[in-house]
């Protein structure tokens, strides 16, 4: 499960980035999470809260900013990689939607990564 693994770093980057500081009482942890990224926010919450048991974190709220999908390809073409279909494989954006290129930039989707934590000193 390729989620708990991300969910272990996560708790590892907060507990790091909240080192060293007078923290009584961590509120909520912000995470921003690419549509590309195949993850899936809801195994990650549920990741993230098994890996942030016994420290600061517990019980923290984790919540999820995703960010959509954005391609933009050599013929023009700009926006979401599905092209309105819901039920693809996230992993199969290797192909323009629009010409079948495979020429592409990712603009948005990437995001994997820590946004913002609340907490009380
Ligand atoms: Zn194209």
């Amino acid at each position: 499960m390729h989620e708990f693994s991300v969910a272990v770093e996560m708790v590892k980057s907060v507990l790091t980035e909240l080192e060293g500081r007078d923290v009584n009482k961590v509120l909520d942890v912000v995470l921003e999470l690419g549509d590309l990224t195949s993850i899936n926010p809801e195994q990650l919450e549920f990741c993230f809260g098994v890996a942030s048991k016994r420290t600061i974190l517990e019980g923290v709220t984790l919540t999820i900013h995703q960010k959509p999908g954005v391609l933009r390809c050599k013929c023009g073409y700009e926006g979401d990689p599905s092209h309105g279909c819901d039920d693809f494989p996230p992993l199969a954006y290797v192909a323009c939607p629009d010409c079948g290129g495979g020429d592409l930039e990712i603009l948005s989707g990437r995001e994997l990564g820590i946004k913002n934590i609340r907490y009380e000193g």
